[in-house]
C-alpha cells in the first residue's frame, strides 16, 4: 500500500521542474528564481515562497555533466557514422560545444532541481 503523501509529493514534482526549468519559482511559476545567472533569490517575489534553502549542491554538475556528456557523445557517434571528420574539425566544434552547452544549461538545470527539492520538501532548513 502507498503513502497518499508520496502520490501527493509525486503529483506535485512534475510540474515544480518545469516550473524550474523556465527559471520560475517552483510553486507559483510567476516569480524569477533567480536575479542573476545562478544567484537564487530568498523568497519568491510573487507568492513570498521561500527558496534560499533549497540548494542544488553538488547535483548541479552531475546533472550538468551527464547531459553535456551524452549530447557530446551523439555528437561524435553521429560524425563518426558519417565518415569521420579530421581532428581539427572535432577541436573547432566539440571543444566551444562542451564549454558553452554548460554554461547555457545550467541555470534551467539548477530551476529544475530546486523544482524537484522544493517539491520534495528537501530543503537545508533544519540546518539553520
Ligand atoms: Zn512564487
Amino acid at each position: 500500500m502507498s503513502d497518499p503523501r508520496d502520490a501527493e509529493s509525486e503529483k506535485r514534482a512534475w510540474p515544480a521542474i518545469w516550473r524550474g526549468l523556465k527559471c520560475k519559482c517552483p510553486k507559483c511559476g510567476k516569480g524569477w528564481l533567480f536575479h542573476h545567472y545562478l544567484e537564487q533569490v530568498d523568497h519568491c517575489s510573487e507568492c513570498g515562497e521561500p527558496l534560499a534553502y533549497y540548494k542544488a549542491g553538488l547535483f548541479l554538475p552531475f546533472v550538468v555533466i551527464t547531459v553535456v556528456i551524452h549530447i557530446i557523445a551523439a555528437v561524435m557517434l553521429d560524425i563518426e557514422l558519417r565518415g569521420g571528420a579530421s581532428p581539427m574539425a572535432y577541436l573547432y566544434t566539440l571543444v566551444p560545444l562542451s564549454i558553452i552547452m554548460p554554461l547555457a544549461i545550467l541555470p534551467s538545470s539548477k530551476g529544475a532541481i530546486v523544482g524537484l527539492m522544493w517539491a520534495k520538501g528537501w530543503s537545508d532548513e533544519q540546518d539553520r
